[in-house]
This record gives C-alpha cells, structure tokens and sequence, in this order.
C-alpha cells in the first residue's frame, strides 16, 4: 500500500498539536440510525477513526438520533456490525444524541433565560414564508418578543405534552436580516408525538439536528469535528449556540468541512437508497448490488479495499464524481494477492481426450494462488473427458486467435497439450463435442521439448465436476450519474441496469465445494467470486468483480479498426 497523502485536516490538527491548542485529538463518526452505512459513510469513517488512530487520541462512534420516525434498533446494530468489519474500534466511547435530551433540553431553558430563544405559533408554512428568501430579508414572527417568563411556561408546556404537534415549535432568537437563512431564527425544538427507539414515551419534544449536533459535540469534548461541506453554511449557526452556552459547554469544537464522496453509476443518499430497498428494486439493503458496507461485504469487497480505496480518493474542499472502476481496482488488488484460484466452466463445450485410457482419472497438483507460495497446492481430477468454455473454441478463428481451433494445439492448465483433432456437430449445426489428442509428455502443461503455446484454458473433468450456482453482479445504474439524471426528470426505474443480476450454472471442481461462506476466490480467466451459501445440495456464489479480459480488449480494438 503507497505511502499516506497528506491532506488538509492533517494539517489542521498537526498544527493545534504542535501549538499545544490541544494535546489529544478527540474525533466522531456520527451516523444517523435511518439506514445502513455506505461507501460515502465509509469515506467519513477512515478519516475519523483513521486520523484519531494516527494521533494517539480517539474517535467516537456516536448516533445522531434526533429523528425517532425513521431510525430503528435494526440500523443501530448494522452500523455497529459494519463499522467493526471495515476495521474500526470505538472502544468505550459508544454515544447515543438521545442520551443528552435531558441535557439539550436545560440547554434550551437556558437559551429561554437569556432571551435567546422563544415559543413560535407560527404554522410551518408561516414559518417558511417569514423566513424570507436569498434577496430577501426575513420577517420578524409575532411571538418574538414575548418575555423569558411566558416563553418559559410555553415550553414546559410543550414538554409536557400539553399542545398538539404542529401547534408551536421553540425558536433561537438570531437575525431575521441575516444573509445565511441559517440563522433567520431556526427552529430548535417541535413537538413530536412519536416514541423514540431508545426514550420510548419520555419525550414528545426533539431537538433539531443543528442543535443537536453541535451540542453534542460539545458535550463529548470533540476537537475536530469534521463533516461533509454541505454543513459549511450551518457552522455560524453551530458557534452561535456554542458562544450563547459558552459557561454551560466544557469545549468549542472546531468544525472542518471536507467533499462527500460521490460514485459513479450508484446513488449514495439514504433518501434513495431507502427507496431502492422500499420499492424492492434490490432484495435489502445489503443486496450485493447496493453501495452499502453490508452489500460490498456479500458481494465479496475486502475491507482494506475499501479502506485503501477511501485513502486514494484522498480529502479535499470541491465536490467531484469517483469512478466506481477505481474502487474495483482497489478490490482486484487484494484479492488477486488473497484470492485462492479454483476452475469453473461457465458455458461447456465436452472435450473427449481420443489418446487418453478410457477409465484412468489423474490427480493433478494445481497452484493455489502464484501470487502466494505460501497457499500450496490442491489436487485436480482428470479424465478422458473434460469440459472447457464454449468461448475457447473458433472453428474459424480470427487472427490472433491462440485458444483452441481445429489443428491448433493450446495448454490446458496445471494438465497436458492438447490438439484438436476433429469437430462434432449436431444437425443443426452446432458443435457439440470436440475430440481432441493429448501428449503425455506435457505433464503439468509443460513441453520438454520447447515446444511452445500460446493458449491457456482451464477445464474440468466431465465425471467429477459439480454444478453450483453463480450470481453475476453488474452495476445497478446504467448511468454514469443517476442522481443528476433524476433531478432531469427521468425515473429510477428507467436508470436501472436491466442486467444487474445474472443467474447461471457453473460446473466447477470438486476442492471449491469446501470453501465456507465468506470466502474469496478467483475462478481462474473469469472473476473474482465469494462464497455465499454451503449447504447439502445448495452451493451459491456472487461474482465480486470481473477480470480484466485481455481478449474482450483486444477484440473491442479490432471491431473499431473494422469502422
Ligand atoms: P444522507 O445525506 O444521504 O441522508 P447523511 O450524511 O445524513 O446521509 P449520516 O448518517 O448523517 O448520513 O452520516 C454520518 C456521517 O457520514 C456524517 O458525518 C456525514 O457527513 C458522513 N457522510 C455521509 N455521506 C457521506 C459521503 N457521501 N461522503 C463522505 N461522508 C459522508
Ligand atoms: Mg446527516
């Protein structure tokens, strides 16, 4: 792995620690409970806990769960699970938001007391037409002189339940006129009557994110609080609340804001993703297809993949699409070092070996992964008759051409030469066997007499090889940018990629069948795949990312010579 860039935030804190502004460093992952981490999140994590882990200080893994409708236990558990496989460790320092409401609320009693907030009847829609627009400055609500005494009563009031939601929310009291709408007087409490996922009924108030958020940060001793720049133009508003509260806080957490990682030809807000798993379009939401953690772990992503891939996009201020190819290249790097080779044959074309003993089958050694000495050999069994890929075989081939083709002698790996001798065809047409001539002296697919090849196939023994089934993923989208393509008008639904999933019948050798669930491998000249189900008489793999195939390339050139 190539040496860390520096960026920015690095900068930033080496900066505060060299002049001793601070002498830890205290970071936070802050996801909200409403959906399933993604690969944007996973942007975020690596700089949070990376840069605490850096520094000798600590990052916190704290949910932002202000929202009780949309937020569930089952999203607090997955998060966990995924930000401990991508390779993080919060410790001890666990936080939930909804463990401060009592604090947030005294907070805001405090806000009451120094005339810096105040119970709005505005309806939501009056709220929004005061607030005024860009050119325009806001409107003043009429409740916003009340004194610190009834503004008190109201809001203990709305605690209490005592008025329907909807009715009055609390407000800061900041600047109508002011150029960011932020701080046009933003609401920090309404009514919900809703229960909480972790304060059941206790509450009917909650806080708004912004409040929240910076609060909580506060109250956790953050240094560095870094989020992505759409929250540039909230960090007024987030000093404004730390600078009113200043004797009450024990820290004013300096927020960093960095670009979110967008990808193409997938979606990465939780808005849409949600969609995706409510309309169905994927089986939930770690579908392999989806760009979450959960959906990269079925689909056979390693971690430092995706870790490596986060450190590569790197950290900077503007906003920019990654290619989704990148992140595959990241994932054919680990796993080609990782990836134990196997051979499957996705499309068969039956070989009968004429020169080879009818009933002799042969245990042959078969590297593991030539990447790695260290993961030994297996046996593979072979016979007189075997199968090979369809795609290997040109009755007519093209030039360049070195698989099989009639005369032509190609090596079938970790085995023997074979020659094709003559061609079977069924009558319609189509070829339905090949008889094929093998040299013993090829043992282990090499000639002792020099005598070179340049096709390597891989094959599998007719009687001994099993069937399994292999799901092949492709991108969801078939669009480099959905999201800009919907806000054009066009439908998720005509976006999507037809053939984002493919079922097919793979004959493959029988040492895979032992791979447990989880596993990588590679089926050699194919892709990468992960093992997904072991059971009695169900053996089902997902296709993690393709080869690259060196002859789809080559055949692709000579196409657009031919224009
Ligand atoms: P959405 O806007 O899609 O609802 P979110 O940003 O609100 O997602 P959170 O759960 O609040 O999702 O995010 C937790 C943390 O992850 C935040 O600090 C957020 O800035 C960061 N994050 C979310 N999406 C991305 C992204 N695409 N790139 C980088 N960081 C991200
Ligand atoms: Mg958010």
């Amino acid at each position: 792995m190539e040496e860390k860039k520096s960026h920015f935030i690095r900068q930033i804190i080496e900066q505060d620690l060299k002049t001793g502004k601070h002498q830890t460093v205290i970071t936070r992952f802050p996801p909200e409970p409403n959906g399933y981490l993604h690969i944007g999140h996973a942007k975020s994590m690596c700089l949070n806990f990376g840069l605490a882990k850096e520094f000798g200080g600590r990052c916190h893994l704290r949910f932002d769960d202000t929202n009780p409708e949309k937020e569930s236990p089952e999203f607090v558990r997955s998060i966990q699970e995924d930000v401990r496989w991508l390779g993080f460790d919060w410790g001890e320092h666990l936080y939930f938001a909804s463990d401060y409401f009592e604090q947030f609320y005294q907070y805001a009693l405090e806000l009451i007391k120094r005339s810096k907030a105040y119970v709005c009847h505005l309806t939501p829609e009056q709220i929004r037409e005061y607030r005024g627009t860009l050119t325009e400055p806001g409107r003043e609500s009429p409740y916003r002189n009340r004194s610190v005494e009834e503004n008190l009563k109201l809001f203990i009031q709305m605690k209490n339940g005592e008025f329907a939601e909807g009715e009055c929310v609390l407000r800061a009291k900041i600047d109508m006129a002011s150029p960011n709408l932020n701080l046009r007087d933003p609401v920090i409490y309404r009514i919900k009557k809703v229960s909480h996922h972790r304060t059941g009924d206790k509450w009917c108030i909650y806080p708004t994110y912004d409040f929240a958020h910076c609060l909580s940060d506060a109250i956790e001793g953050i240094t560095h609080s870094l989020c992505t720049l759409e929250f540039e133009d909230h960090r007024p508003l987030y000093d404004w609340f730390l600078d009113q509260l200043e004797d009450k806080i024990p820290c004013h957490p300096q927020q960093i804001e960095f670009a979110r990682l967008n990808l193409t030809y997938t979606v990465l807000s939780k808005r849409k993703l949600t969609k995706l798993v409510e309309d169905k379009i994927v089986s939930g939401w770690d579908d392999p297809r989806m760009p979450t953690i959960s959906g990269m772990r079925r689909r056979g992503f390693p971690p430092e993949a995706i870790r490596e891939f986060c450190e590569r996009i790197g950290i900077a201020k503007s906003d920019n699409l990654v290619d989704y190819a990148m992140l595959e290249f990241c994932v054919r790097e680990v796993l080609n070092k990782t990836a134990l080779r196997f051979m499957g044959v996705f499309d068969p074309l039956k070989v009968v070996i004429t020169n080879y003993p009818e009933d002799k089958i042969e245990e042959l050694d078969a590297v593991n992964n030539p990447e790695d000495p260290s993961a030994g050999t297996r046996k593979v069994p072979f016979g007189r008759e075997i199968y090979i890929e369809r795609s290997d075989f040109r009755e007519d081939p093209p030039r360049k051409y070195f698989r099989l083709a009639p005369g032509k002698e190609v090596r079938l790996r970790y085995a023997y030469y074979i020659r094709c001798e003559k061609v079977i065809k069924d009558e319609q047409g189509r070829v339905i066997e090949l008889h094929c001539t093998y040299d013993p002296a090829t043992k282990g697919g090499f000639s002792p007499d020099g005598r070179k090849v340049k096709g390597t196939l891989h094959w599998v023994a007719l009687k001994q090889a099993k069937p399994l089934e292999a799901r092949l993923y492709d991108r969801l989208f078939q669009v480099e940018n959905p999201g800009l393509e919907e806000k054009k008008g066009r439908s998720f639904q005509e976006l999507l990629n037809p053939k984002s999933l493919e079922v097919v019948q793979v004959l493959a050798e029988p040492a895979l069948f032992e791979l447990l669930p989880g596993t990588n491998f590679q089926f050699e000249r194919i892709g990468y795949f992960v093992v997904e189900q072991n059971e009695q008489e169900r053996f089902v793999v997902n296709r993690t990312v393709t080869l690259k195939d060196s002859w789809a390339k080559l055949e692709a050139k000579l196409n657009q010579k031919k224009k």
